[in-house]
This record gives C-alpha cells, structure tokens and sequence, in this order.
C-alpha cells in the first residue's frame, strides 16, 4: 500500500504532502489499492531492478524503491556500462593512433576530445537508465523514488526524494541495496574525487592526468588504469598480492595479462603495500612499502585512483530493528532461498555473499522473485562467469588450477593461442589464448579461462558447456564457424581431449 501517511514529522505540511501523493498517483507512481504490495524491492540496481520485472511478470503487484534519482544501480550509473563506454572508446582512440598504419590506413591530425568522449559515456548512461524506467511501466512495476527504511519488516518507510515522507507495506520484501566503495583502510587515504578519486571520480576526470597511481591491481583499478594509459597518463599499478585480476584469476593468466598490459605501458608494482597518499603543491604523493615490510618509496602522480574493494550497504534500512542477520563484513546473511532470518524478507546482489557481478546479482533477482511465487528458482554458483574489459580481454568461468591443486582434483590441461588461430592473424590480433581445465577421469569442463580478443563474449560459450555439464570431448565435437575467434575455443577443448590440436 502506498500512501502518504497523516502524521509524521516531515517538514512537508500535510496538505503539500498530499498533494505530492496525487501527483504520484497522476504520474503513475503509486497505486490507489489498500492492499499490500506482493513484493516491494528496496534498490533498483541490476539485481533490484530485475527481481520487480520478474516478480511483476510472474503476477505479483510490485514496487521498487530507489533512492538514486535514477534507475540500473552502481552498474548502470557508475559501474559497468559508464566503464564500458569509456573503455570502448578509448581502446578506438589509442588504435586509431597507433595501430591503423600497419592496416593500410592513414589517418593525420588524430586528437583527443575528453568532453566528447564523456558526453558519449554520459549519454550511453541517460538512455540505458531511462529504458529501465520504460521496461518498469510496460511490467506495470510501481517506481518508488527514495530512502527505504524498514518500519516492521512488512512496513517500509520512504523518504522521498521530492520531500516528504510515504509508508509501504508488502507481503515480500527483497533487499537489494548493492554495494559502495570502500574506503581505505585505517582513513589513511581520504577521497576527494578530483585528486584521489574512487572508480567513480575515475570515470568523469575532466583532463588526462600526467602521471597516475592506481592502488589495487584487479578488474576495476586494470579497467580504469587502461583507460587513462590509452588517452596518455602514465599509468602505475600498486598491488599488495604477488598478481593482478583480483580473485578467481587462473595464475598463469594473470602473469600473462601483466606482461601484456606491461607492453602497453602500465608499470605494475606487486607486493607492495600503500601506507598514505598526501596532497602537496597540486600532486599527490603515495607512500609504499614491500608487502613484508621496509623499502619505502614515494610515488608522485597527479591523480590517484583508490581501488580496493566494495563494501555492502545496509546503513539506514534500520535492519537491527526487525533482526534481520548481517555477518562480520556486512553482508546480510542469507540462506540458499535468498531468505534472510527474517520470513518474508529475502536478499539478493553485492549486498549479501558472493562475487559483486551485475549478472550474479540479475540472476539472483530473478530466483528470488521466483521463489517468492512458484517455490523454485535457479543459480549456478558454478558457472558464473567474469570478465576484464581490457584489450586483450580476459574471462574466465570455473574452477582455476590452484583452486583444483588445493583441492586435490585431478585435472588435464588443454590450450591453444590466438596466434595459431587464422580470424586473429587477419585481424592483426593475436595475443593470448583459451585454456580448458577438464578432470582428468571423465573429461568433464572444470574451468575456462580465456585472455584474448573477445574473450568477454567467447566465454557465453565455455559457461553454457559448464551449465550442461559438458566434457571437451563434447566442444570439440562441436562445429564453429570458419573463420573465426571461437575455433580457437574448439581447438583447446580438442588439445584437452585428444592430447593434440589441429592448427598448433
Ligand atoms: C567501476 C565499476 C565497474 C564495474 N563493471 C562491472 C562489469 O563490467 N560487469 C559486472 O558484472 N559488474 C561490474 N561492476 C559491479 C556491478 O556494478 C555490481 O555488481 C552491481 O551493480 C550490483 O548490483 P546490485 O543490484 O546488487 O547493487 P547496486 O547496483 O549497487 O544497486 C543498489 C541500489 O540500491 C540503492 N539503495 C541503497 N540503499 C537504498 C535504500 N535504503 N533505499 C533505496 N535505495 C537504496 C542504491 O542507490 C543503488 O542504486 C562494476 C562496478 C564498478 C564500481
């Protein structure tokens, strides 16, 4: 039920407020029922966002509220699609300067257009957000804009962005308020966003910084770092652990991804530790250490970009009130239902346990809705891919061998390199290759681990075979198209079960 409630101790007079819930009612944000909602869905990123279409699909009166101003979370408004964008067009600017000759193609007078290209990543945002805004009313999903707060744990109250103050009740209640950047441990690092900027300063830097440090060597410091190295920074990668790409990486890949990136002009610096990074005369300047301690040095850049990790958001819902679980990192505690301890409350995305992935969190939305009206929804923790948007790309789905070495399992490698692959070398792009991890008794996939062009959409492939359950034998059976990238995939699972490839 959405209603603007008689009493509160909102600033807004009550006869303001009630017209506000007119206005609502007119633009078809609220509805006259009584009636509780179905399902409300506290945030309106990828996971929130999905888990209302879903829900309102499978006939439940739903709403969502979203505290933004704008619809598609953290991915859609400072995260996936803003990153995309600026690395897509980067990649064609740094290509356009350095790799078109040797095509046949010469091109003068090449130049960056930094407002342009934040205008195209800006506009990519709006159309993306606002299309989300479209798909709600076609799904007849009620768009609450404002701050959840659970009231009971069938209340939720909102305090709404145009002012003024509104009560929801619902019968399921999924909590889906994502993830924020965590800050750097101890405060020694304050973020300014202009100086020393999280991802989110790092996607809207008004000039190219001369000199720049990323702190923290996985997807989203290597996706930042890639982009203002290809418009011309000077790009240092800061990284406490002995590799880049963060978890889940296959170690041989991320050593071959760092000697990629190196030749690209990104100076890494691994086992080394950032202790503070101070502001002087325009510069900033990082102290660090080697991770075991001592040998101390300065770095000077003229932007730092702070990218250590996300953290969940749960502040403000109020969820100690109704005894709803959070464990020690600030994850809401769920069990394999989405259910949190509280019934009727479920939890999905960044903001409960598992890899903070636009796709993870979509997918659970969509479960969870579904277990809310039917009992059964489906995740395969197992087959969730990632992807670096870097070039070359790296994407991976599955086990890695030191997980299966930790394990004990007994597993068979297949690999094949893009520059054996015949699309590749007509594109003049070969770096990199697909390595298959097959358990060695019943040549069943275990793992897929791809650096190469493309990568992001060949692994679709390796995460359907993982799905079903499919062993090498099974790809290489398979007939891929000729020419192209993806007989590079058929060729390792055929390295992985007949001992031999074709073309290498
Ligand atoms: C720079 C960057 C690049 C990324 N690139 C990728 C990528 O390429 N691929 C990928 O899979 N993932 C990527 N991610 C991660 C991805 O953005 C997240 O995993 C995803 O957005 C999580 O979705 P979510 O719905 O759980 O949470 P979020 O997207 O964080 O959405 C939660 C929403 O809830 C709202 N909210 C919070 N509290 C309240 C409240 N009390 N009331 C109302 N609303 C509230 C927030 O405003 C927010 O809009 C990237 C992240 C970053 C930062």
């Amino acid at each position: 039920m959405l209603t603007v409630q008689k009493a509160t101790k909102s600033t807004v007079p009550r006869l303001a407020r009630r017209a506000l819930g007119r206005r609502q009612l007119a633009r078809g944000l609220a509805t006259p029922s009584d009636q509780p909602y179905d399902a409300v869905v506290i945030g309106g990123g990828p996971g929130g966002y999905v888990a209302a279409i879903k829900a309102a699909q499978l006939g439940l009166r739903t709403a969502c509220i979203e505290k933004r101003g704008s619809l598609g979370g953290t991915c859609l408004n400072v995260g996936c699609i803003p990153s995309k964008a600026m690395l897509n067009n980067s990649h064609i600017y740094h290509q356009t300067r350095h790799d078109l000759q040797r095509r046949g193609i010469d091109v003068t007078d090449v130049s960056l257009n930094l407002p342009q290209m934040l205008k195209a990543k800006s506009d990519a945002v709006t159309t993306l957000t606002k299309g989300i805004e479209v798909l709600f009313k076609q799904n007849k999903v009620d768009y609450i804009k404002g701050t959840a707060s659970f009231a009971s744990p069938t209340r939720i109250t909102v305090q709404l962005n145009d002012g003024g103050e509104t009560e929801v009740e619902a019968k399921n209640v999924i909590i889906a308020t994502g993830s924020e950047v965590t800050p750097f441990p101890g405060g020694a690092i304050e973020i300014d966003e202009n100086q020393i900027v999280s991802s989110t300063g790092a996607l809207d830097l008004q000039e190219v910084p001369k000199k720049m440090v990323v702190i923290g060597g996985g997807i989203i410091g290597l996706e930042m770092g890639s982009v203002w190295s290809r418009l011309g920074a000077e790009v240092t990668v800061v990284e406490f652990l002995g590799g880049i790409g963060g978890a889940g990486i296959d170690e041989e890949i991320a050593k071959q991804f760092q000697k990629i990136l190196t030749k690209q002009g990104i100076k890494f610096k691994l086992n080394t530790k950032v202790l503070a990074a101070d502001k002087q005369d325009g510069k900033v300047f990082v102290k660090t250490e080697s991770a075991k301690g001592g040998k101390e040095e300065t770095l000077e850049a003229d932007v730092v970009l702070v990218a250590v990790g996300r953290r969940p958001v749960t502040a403000g819902l109020n969820l100690d009130k109704i005894g709803v679980e959070v464990d020690g990192k600030g994850r809401i505690v769920i069990d394999d239902q989405y259910n949190t301890s509280v019934k009727g409350i479920r939890c999905i995305g960044d903001v409960t346990f598992g890899p903070m992935l636009a796709h993870k969190a979509e997918d659970e939305g969509i479960a969870a809705a579904e277990y809310i009206q039917t009992g059964h929804g489906h995740v395969n923790y197992g087959a969730i891919p990632a992807v670096v948007y870097t070039h070359p790309e790296v994407a991976w789905v599955g086990k890695t061998e030191q997980e299966l070495k930790a394990a004990g399992v007994q597993y068979k490698l297949g690999k094949f390199p893009f520059l054996a692959n015949s699309r590749a070398k007509t594109n003049l792009d070969t770096e990199g290759q697909v390595k298959f991890i097959v358990e060695k008794e019943t040549d069943r996939i275990l793992g897929v681990h791809i650096i190469g062009p493309n990568a992001g959409e060949m692994i679709a492939e390796a995460v359907v075979a993982i799905e079903y359950g499919a062993s090498s034998e099974d790809i290489a059976r398979t007939t891929h198209a000729h020419p192209t990238l993806s007989e590079a995939f058929r060729e390792a699972a055929l390295q992985a079960y007949a001992g031999k490839a074709i073309h290498f």
